[in-house]
């Protein structure tokens, strides 16, 4: 009798070990909106658009066409929003990675123009979609500062600062070394840079509205539906899944750092990387308050940075930064010691969950807008895809909708590197390249 008493007693210790496992490696944003499967759908065989992934991109995309009358099939291999989507920081940078400097060089000074000023649409765009839709995920317009670590980096930030206030007429936004108090508690920064205009979303709740206004508005989602392969005949594509062949007049890939061995063309051109994130215990309004006076997000000027904001209920602090140790360091631990090297008084305080995703990067770091052989592909938000995977997903439908005015990222082509299978293997050697890089800047003082 004892005997079974304990045995009953262990199985549901473990049970409930199990279970509190799978909740800590679930995204905190899951709590409160969690990717549902969709299961009460008939297979369709045709359609005027099909959509591959069913994360921003692939559902804004839809709710463009959808408007115009446009019959729409979204396939999604895992179930909607499960991709990054529903697992980021949400903060709405709307910025690219190269400097203005560097797009100059490359683009030249009215394409370069075009391109910083589209993310600044691009993210009002998403405000005002927020807004106009009633969609409740937690909007704040709060503001972003990047820290300097150094004299000699803060003087970079200085630099560009000015080169954007010349160029684009954007108003300084330089926060001296006696300012930084006022927007975060920490000494790790010297100085920073501070964007009024980027805020914070709750990204499962908008993606998880996203998905319903699809389906309200007559879009089909198949999740558990992989893409396998596609052949043109005549007008129509003929898309073949592991649910059966549907044909339609457009296609688009939707697919970014999810994107798999199906898809070897968009494969060879991407380099996906972890993106990982924890989330705090309560630690309570008064504390996070303490810690970040204005309630922003936060990031640092480094190559291997990491990035911070306030739970929307300002009761914890989520931080992430992409997975940089390919040995056995617990990536938990890591970011836990990311977060104490910015507030090192937390030091007590306990981690509710860990988790990952992941982000991409094209070659040459320029968010894609491509079509290859009849075929739309967005991708390739380098980890800034919040605000740039709906903008795409929109600008990807006006492509088919034949609107005049194209982006400023349209058919800019995708650098191919020999040999890349999508494997990336040069990773970790890139990641130790931008280590000493960060080291060098930050310790000539
Ligand atoms: C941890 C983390 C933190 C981030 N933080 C931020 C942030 O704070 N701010 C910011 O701007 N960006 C951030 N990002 C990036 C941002 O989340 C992404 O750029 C954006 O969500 C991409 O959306 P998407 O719709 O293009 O792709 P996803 O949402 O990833 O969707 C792609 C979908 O394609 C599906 N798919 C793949 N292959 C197939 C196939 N063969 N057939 C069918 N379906 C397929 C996948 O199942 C997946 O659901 C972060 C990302 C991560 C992972």
């Amino acid at each position: 009798m004892i005997y079974y008493q304990f045995l009953k007693y262990k199985i549901k210790f473990f049970k409930k070990m199990k279970k509190d496992l799978k909740n800590f490696n679930e995204p905190y944003w899951w709590k409160h909106a969690k990717p549902k499967l969709i299961d009460d759908l008939e297979w369709e065989q045709t359609s005027d658009v099909v959509i591959v992934g069913a994360g921003y991109t692939g559902l804004s995309a839809a709710l463009e066409l959808l408007k115009s009358g446009l019959k729409v099939v979204i396939i999604d291999s895992e179930i909607p929003g499960y991709g990054a989507s529903s697992r980021n920081g949400g903060i709405t940078s709307g910025k690219i990675k190269p400097s203005i400097k560097e797009l100059i060089s490359k683009f030249g000074l009215e394409l370069a123009k075009k391109m910083i000023e589209e993310g600044e649409t691009a993210r009002q765009d998403l405000y005002d979609f927020i807004r106009k839709e009633k969609i409740d995920c937690d909007l704040k317009i709060n503001g972003m500062f990047i820290g300097a670590l150094s004299k000699k980096s803060h003087e970079n930030q200085k630099k560009d600062d000015d080169f954007n206030s010349e160029y684009l007429g954007i108003e300084n936004r330089i926060v001296e070394k006696k300012d930084v108090s006022k927007f975060i508690s920490s000494k790790k920064y010297v100085g920073g840079i501070f964007d009024k205009k980027i805020g914070s979303i709750h990204p499962a709740k908008l993606v998880i509205s996203m998905t319903k206004m699809v389906r309200k508005s007559g879009g089909y989602i198949f999740n558990k539906t992989t893409f396998k392969n596609c052949e043109k005949s005549g007008d129509l594509f003929h898309i073949l899944t592991n649910r059966g062949l549907v044909k339609s007049k457009h296609l688009i890939i939707a697919t970014n750092a999810y994107t798999d061995k199906n898809l070897p063309w968009l494969r060879k051109k991407l380099i996906p990387v972890i993106s990982e994130m924890i989330s705090t215990s309560e630690i309570g309004n008064n504390r996070v308050n303490s810690l970040m006076p204005k309630l922003s997000t936060f990031g640092e000027a480094l190559n291997l940075f990491h990035y911070f904001r306030p739970s929307p209920d300002g009761k914890r602090i989520l931080i992430g930064g992409r997975r940089v140790q390919y040995n056995n360091e617990d990536p938990t631990k890591k970011l836990m010691y990311g977060l104490l090297e910015i507030f090192p008084e937390l030091k007590e305080i306990e981690i509710s969950n860990h988790w990952y995703g992941y982000v991409t990067f094209p070659f040459d770091q320029i968010p894609k807008l491509v079509i290859h052989n009849g075929i739309i592909y967005a991708a390739g938000y380098c980890g800034s895809g919040t605000v740039w995977s709906r903008w795409f997903g929109k600008k990807a439908a006006e492509i088919i909708l034949n609107f005049e005015q194209k982006s400023a990222f349209y058919n800019i082509p995708f650098k191919k590197i020999p040999f890349y299978n999508g494997y990336p293997w040069f990773v970790p050697i890139a990641i130790e390249y931008f280590k000493i890089q960060d080291w060098w800047i930050n310790s000539k003082e």
